[in-house]
């Protein structure tokens, strides 16, 4: 009897290893498509904050058929949106991938680089010597999980990035792309680094003048207004206008602000994620993505970028912001419909993210009690420069605080022989006594200054020796730089409001559900890696997020 049982737990547990290792096959399967989201200044909080309003296709499919990473945090400072975009797709950061602003200053040259400037590449779809048409990824010198992508596959996976703003097609979709597009003036461009002509459909696509007519259209709330949430009214003292005394109580005219503005006012309203949709289905469709001949993942990199235009403009709180939410979630609805149509459901996958939030406005805060304040950068770059030529007899000793860090002028003060130790102490001294400020940090000392571990890390992961500045200035919390009036909002900071990111897989390879384990922007390209069996970016810090992997 004894021995009888003990054959039966035998056979029991060789059945079980046997099944355990049938599901636990090893293969190649890969989707046929990954579809990368990265929702410009999307805060974490607004899968929730609108959640009750949100369709059942949209956001809450995501959340319902996806698994969400809820506690995903940027791990560097700045948080600005070509960092963003490059560390998501790069899984690295700043130190690593050399995109340490949207605007950085070289240290050799002592000169501002634009993120994506490549004076080498040509406009395509507009005036070859246009600026905005000089670009390429450069200046990334890490691979992003696309270009591995396309090295895995001898080149033959297609790669697309798509954004209104040059940075959010040009970045995620790498060094290989096929294309990037964005939009210059209402229309679709790109550059010489990727082709010397644009399609025939593209061009189709700007002669159809969508812009137009969504700017025609003019911007009304899609349901009435006293369904809106925000605690304060349409049209409030912390709003910015698209022109000097236009009206911004809907609905709102955006012919009349074109007309003042130009084409790219669209960028600022919720058309501009439409109409970025609707060439994403374009261009899915013209370039068969989804169905390589080759039978390898096609890569569709996707940023929607009217999100940050119009926080920047009105801030946080707003009936616009929300209108905005409840309109791409309607979008979303629609475009998921299309790839189960043209991909098929289950076989593609799609990431949801952020390249950062964004805080409220401070004045906002302040009138509700809160603390918070503008720091206003001109003067304080005066005043530290005039402090400067007082002690050590020149001007200009700072050349640029840029990303809240301080550049010294290391040629003069090579020339002058001056002590840069001292300079640096007495502007540290200095700025450690302003309300706007919480801590500074000489670069080349983080990890002797004193202040919290994170900000650290953060600080030295977005610190690149080569393009970032001599000292580091950490805000305190709900502090934002002053421009042209106290209106409107902006990000760039440590804090969670900036820094909090949403995080939603979905489809192909991916369980539903969802972790608060805490987990990193830098996580998502190493998941992507997984899921498609491919080397990691190589800048890679980041670890795959396995509690989503089927
Ligand atoms: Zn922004």
């Amino acid at each position: 009897m004894k021995f009888i049982f003990q054959r039966f737990l035998f056979l029991a547990l060789l059945f079980g290893f046997f099944t355990a290792s049938a599901q636990h096959k090893n293969n190649n399967e890969r989707p046929k498509l990954v579809v990368g989201i990265v929702v410009d200044q999307m805060r974490w909080d607004y899968l929730y904050k609108y959640y009750d309003r949100y369709g059942n296709d949209g956001f809450k499919r995501l959340l319902t058929e996806g698994f969400s990473v809820e506690n995903t945090q940027i791990p560097y400072i700045p948080t600005y949106t070509a960092v963003g975009h490059t560390s998501i797709y790069t899984g690295s950061v700043p130190a690593i991938h050399g995109i340490s602003g949207n605007n950085f200053y070289m240290r050799n040259t002592q000169m501002s680089m634009y993120c994506t400037q490549d004076d080498n590449a040509y406009g395509v779809g507009l005036d070859p010597d246009n600026k905005d048409g000089k670009m390429s990824p450069k200046n990334n010198l890490a691979t992003t999980i696309t270009d591995e992508l396309k090295l895995a596959t001898d080149f033959k996976s297609k790669v697309y990035g798509i954004s209104l703003k040059d940075r959010g097609g040009i970045l995620p979709a790498g060094h290989f792309a096929d294309a990037a597009y964005w939009m210059v003036d209402g229309n679709w461009v790109t550059s010489t680094f990727y082709m010397n002509e644009l399609p025939k459909y593209i061009e189709d696509f700007n002669k159809a003048d969508h812009t137009a007519k969504y700017l025609n259209q003019g911007w009304k709330p899609l349901y009435a207004m006293k369904t809106y949430s925000p605690h304060v009214p349409d049209d409030n003292p912390y709003e910015g206008r698209y022109f000097d005394g236009g009206n911004i109580t809907f609905p709102i005219d955006l012919k009349e602000a074109a007309d003042k503005k130009g084409r790219d006012v669209i960028k600022a309203t919720p058309y501009g994620n439409t109409v970025t949709l609707e060439l994403s289905k374009l261009i899915l469709e013209k370039e068969h993505l989804g169905n390589n001949p080759h039978h390898v993942p096609d890569f569709l990199a996707i940023s929607l970028s009217s999100t940050d235009y119009i926080g920047h403009l009105f801030a946080i709180n707003s009936a616009k912001i929300e209108d905005t939410y409840l309109r791409l979630d309607n979008d979303l609805a629609d475009f998921f419909k299309f790839l189960d149509n043209k991909v098929g459901k289950g076989n593609y996958t799609v990431f949801l993210s952020a390249d950062h939030g964004a805080a409220h406005n401070p004045q906002f805060i302040v009138d509700e009690k809160g603390n918070g304040g503008f720091n206003i950068k001109k003067d304080m770059q005066k005043d530290l420069n005039k402090l400067l030529e007082t002690e050590f007899g020149y001007e200009k000793i700072i050349y640029a605080i840029s990303n809240n860090q301080v550049h010294l002028d290391h040629k003069l003060i090579e020339n002058k022989k001056l002590d840069t130790e001292k300079i640096k102490n007495l502007i540290i001294s200095n700025l450690k006594k302003r309300d706007a400020v919480a801590f500074v940090a000489d670069m080349e000392k983080i990890s002797s200054t004193t202040m919290p571990d994170w900000l650290k890390t953060m600080t030295a992961n977005g610190y690149n020796y080569k393009r970032s500045g001599d000292i580091q200035i950490i805000f305190e919390p709900q502090w934002i730089d002053l421009y042209k009036d106290p209106t409107g909002t902006t990000h760039g900071a440590w804090n969670p409001y900036d820094s909090h990111i949403p995080l939603v897989f979905m489809g192909w390879g991916i369980k539903p559900g969802n972790t608060n384990a805490p987990a990193y922007m830098t996580d998502i390209a190493p998941t992507l890696a997984a899921l498609l069996h491919i080397q990691a970016p190589n800048g890679n810090i980041g670890k795959p997020i396995i509690q989503m992997l089927e």
